[in-house]
């Protein structure tokens, strides 16, 4: 997303809340957070916000709801799958969608927690719109494996007890926010 596209948005968002406008500072440390992005989901997050909440989003609240564009509009992924680079080790998706063991809950409910991993063998998380550019961890097939992720959601054998939520706590990139 370029600059001049992404400055009417943020703007909007400010105003909706009331809130003065951001410094140039911050209008570029906003902007970094968000620069590998496309302008359609940004604004749709944005907008979706400004319609269901109260307060100024943080960065990485915008970036959960992206993940949930993603997966609302497979038919744009696929559509940027298409300008992606072919790469055997993560279908040419560009993250690896994973899921680990967040221990229980105070009622004794086990929790997965899900969060997305950029692949090391291509480039093509660049398109996902997920990651904020300082991202810095990569992942093999074979590294997530050994760190104890799995690729698919346990809680989906067992619904009736299991639940994912979001990691805050993350420090490695970035995760998705896939409440079930
Ligand atoms: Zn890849």
């Amino acid at each position: 997303m370029q600059k001049e596209n992404f400055l009417p948005v943020i703007r909007d968002l400010t105003d909706w809340y009331g809130r003065k406008q951001l410094n140039t500072r911050q209008i570029e440390m906003w902007y970094q957070q968000f620069r590998n992005t496309a302008l359609e989901p940004f604004q749709w997050a944005c907008e979706l916000w400004m319609r269901t909440q109260r307060n100024l989003p943080t960065p990485q609240q915008l970036r959960d709801l992206l993940v949930d564009y993603w997966k609302a509009h497979p038919e744009k992924r696929a559509r940027e799958d298409k300008k992606r680079a072919i790469c055997d080790e993560c279908d040419s998706r560009g993250y690896f969608d994973v899921w680990y063991d967040g221990g229980q809950d105070s009622q004794g409910h086990q929790i997965w927690y899900n969060k997305a991993l950029p692949c090391a063998m291509c480039n093509n998380w660049r398109r996902c719109g997920i990651f904020p550019p300082d991202v810095n961890k990569f992942w093999t097939q074979e590294q997530i494996i050994n760190n104890g992720f799995v690729f698919e959601n346990p809680a989906l054998d067992r619904m009736d007890q299991g639940r994912v939520e979001a990691d805050t706590l993350d420090e490695l990139g970035e995760q998705a926010t896939q409440r079930l």
